[in-house]
């Protein structure tokens, strides 16, 4: 089968390095992952935290580590299956600077990447996808009613009404596991 899989948040912890950021930043308002749960007035400094991380090429390889048990997920589901590690950009093109930190990070498996413009993940037709937003897996729902989606918990998409609306498997639902050997478990089965 063909298996898309998301990166930021999924397989490298990219939201864990920019908290690092903003608590060094705003020692006085320190967050952590579950402050970050859906529509929210941002916390004083966030926006800036996130802005100051993304603005800047050298923070991301530098400063986002993986997810655990990124690698040995990644490599137990490609003894079985076809995969593609789909990232988006926004304004600008982050695939480079992901890259960098995949190859730092897991090198067996940077060469899977392949970045996309935001909001085109669907061009991708897969069996399996794989992601945290629950607007791309609504998207590529739309797009591919035969896929099975995956939803990689996180406090943002912590949405029953969301998941009434889609059909998605939730996997991790505890803070500091992100799900993924239930992932690999559960795709190594099929
Ligand atoms: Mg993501």
């Amino acid at each position: 089968m063909k298996v898309v899989i998301d990166v930021d948040d999924v397989l490298l912890d990219t939201i864990g390095a920019v908290l690092r950021v903003h608590n060094s930043r705003c020692a006085g308002h320190p967050l952590n992952r579950s402050a970050l749960n859906g529509p929210r007035v941002a916390p004083p400094g966030w926006l800036r935290s996130v802005h100051s991380f993304y603005d800047n090429d050298e923070m991301y390889p530098r400063l986002v580590q993986p997810m655990p048990g990124a690698a040995d997920t990644l490599a137990a589901i490609r003894s079985k299956h076809d995969v593609v590690l789909l990232s988006a950009f926004g304004s600008n093109d982050t695939t480079a600077r992901k890259s960098k930190c995949l190859e730092r990070h897991m090198p067996e498996h940077a060469g899977l990447l392949v970045g996309c413009v935001k909001g085109s993940k669907a061009k991708w037709k897969a069996d399996v996808f794989v992601d945290d937003q629950i607007s791309n897996i609504t998207d590529y729902r739309s797009a591919h009613r035969d896929a099975v989606t995956v939803c990689i918990d996180q406090p943002w998409n912590q949405d029953p009404s969301a998941a009434s609306t889609i059909d998605v498997r939730w996997l991790g639902v505890v803070e500091g596991n992100p799900g993924l050997p239930a992932l690999a478990r559960w795709l190594t089965a099929l």
